[in-house]
C-alpha cells in the first residue's frame, strides 16, 4: 500500500504555492512499520515542508537488474524516481534491505543511509574494524573462529571482568557480563555449543551502566542522551528497561561521534559512546536510528533536522539573485 500524501506548502511556509523557497520533493520511506513512531514524524516532517513521502514495504520491493534502466517494483507497477530515499531497514532483513538500497543508489537516487553504510554498520565485527582504521576509540575488541582460542581470546582483552557480545545482538539482548574468569569461560562454552559467534570485548566499568546516544545529522551532533539500564545491569539498552536524560557532551564527544558516524558512511547516524577513564569509547553506530526516545528527551525536532538535511543534499536553495 502507497500512502500518497497532500502537499500542503502554504500551511507550513506561509507563502503562496509556487513561491516557495525550495521545490517539493517525491521522497519515500523504505520501512516495514509504516506506524511506528520515526516513520510517522518523519512523513509529517517532509510533508509540513511541502514535500509527498511514499511509505515502502521494503520486503515487498521487487527489482530488474541491468545494465541500463535497472528498477524498482512495487505490487504489480515500477516505483517512480524518487529524489530521495530514506532506509529505516530492520535488523532481520539486512541483506535484502541493502540490496533495495543499492538498486536505488545504481539509479541516482539520494540514499539517506547508503546500502555500505548499512551493511558495514550492523556487522558488528566490522564496524569495529572500521571505527580501529579511523582510530576511533573504542574498548578493546577481539575475536576467533575456534574454539581452541578462546583462552588466548581473554588474554588478549586483558581478562575478566569482560564483556561477551553474539555478533547477531541487538537491543542488548546477547550481550553478556562475565565478572570472573569461571564465567567468562561457562559463557564461551556455551556460546560455542550453540555454534554462535561472539566477540570479547573489555569491560568499561567506568561507564558505570550508562551510555550516550549522539544523534548525527549532516556532520553534526544534532541530539544527545544519556541511558542508564535498571539498577544491577550494565546495559543501558532502553528495550532493557532503561531509562534516558538529557545530557551535555564534551567537545572530543561530538568529535568522535562525527568522525564514527563519518567513517561509517552514514549522513544520519546514532551513535552509542561509553564514557571511559581514557576518554569516549563508540560501542555502535547505529544506521536507522529510532527517532521517539532522543525527540522526547532532547525536545529536539530531529526528523525535521532530517528532512532539511535532505532538501540541502538534493534540492539546494537557489542561490539569491545579486544586489540583494
Ligand atoms: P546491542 O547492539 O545488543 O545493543 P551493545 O554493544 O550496544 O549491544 O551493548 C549493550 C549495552 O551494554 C550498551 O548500551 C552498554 O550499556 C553495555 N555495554 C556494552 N559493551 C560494554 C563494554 N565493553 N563495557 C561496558 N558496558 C558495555
Amino acid at each position: 500500500r502507497l500512502q500518497q500524501p497532500e502537499l500542503d506548502y502554504e500551511a507550513y511556509h506561509g507563502i503562496p504555492r509556487g513561491k516557495q523557497h525550495r521545490r517539493a520533493l517525491r521522497l519515500a520511506v523504505l520501512t516495514r512499520e509504516p506506524d511506528n513512531y520515526s516513520t510517522r514524524k518523519l512523513i509529517e516532517a517532509a510533508e509540513h515542508r511541502g514535500h509527498t513521502m511514499e511509505v515502502i514495504d521494503t520486503s515487498r520491493c521487487y527489482m530488474n537488474i541491468r545494465a541500463v534502466g535497472g528498477e524498482v517494483h512495487y505490487d504489480g507497477r515500477r516505483l517512480p524516481h524518487y529524489d530521495a530515499v530514506i532506509p529505516r531497514i530492520g535488523a532481520s532483513i539486512t541483506s535484502y534491505g541493502t540490496a533495495v538500497v543499492r538498486q536505488f543508489e545504481s539509479m541516482g537516487t539520494y540514499c539517506l543511509a547508503c546500502s555500505e553504510g548499512i551493511t558495514v554498520s550492523r556487522d558488528k565485527l566490522h564496524a569495529h574494524q572500521v571505527l580501529a582504521r579511523h582510530r576511533i576509540g573504542m574498548p578493546t575488541t577481539a575475536f576467533a573462529r575456534s574454539p581452541k582460542d578462546s583462552g588466548n581470546l581473554v588474554d588478549l582483552v586483558g581478562g575478566a571482568p569482560l564483556v561477551l557480545k553474539l555478533l547477531e545482538s541487538s537491543q542488548g539482548k546477547g550481550v553478556v557480563l562475565a565478572e570472573t574468569p569461571k564465567a567468562a569461560e561457562s559463557v564461551i562454552s556455551a556460546f560455542q555449543g550453540l555454534k554462535a559467534d561472539f566477540l570479547v570485548q573489555s569491560f568499561v566499568k567506568e561507564a558505570a551502566g550508562e551510555d550516550i546516544r549522539c544523534l548525527v545529522v549532516g556532520g553534526k551532533v544534532v541530539a544527545t542522551m544519556r541511558r542508564r539500564g535498571k539498577p544491577d545491569d550494565f546495559r543501558s539498552n532502553l528495550h532493557q528497561g532503561g531509562t534516558a536524560e538529557p545530557v551535555r557532551i564534551s567537545k572530543t564527544e561530538r568529535e568522535v561521534a562525527i568522525k564514527a558516524a563519518r567513517a561509517m558512511k552514514l549522513d544520519v547516524a546514532g551513535v552509542d559512546l561509553l564514557r571511559g577513564a581514557d576518554g569516549p569509547k563508540v560501542l555502535e553506530v547505529n544506521s536507522s536510528p529510532g527517532l521517539e526516545g532522543i525527540e522526547k528527551v532532547s525536545g529536539k525536532d530531529i526528523s525535521g533536522l532530517i528532512i532539511e538535511h535532505i532538501e540541502a543534499k538534493v534540492a539546494p536553495k537557489p542561490p539569491r539573485p545579486k544586489g540583494r
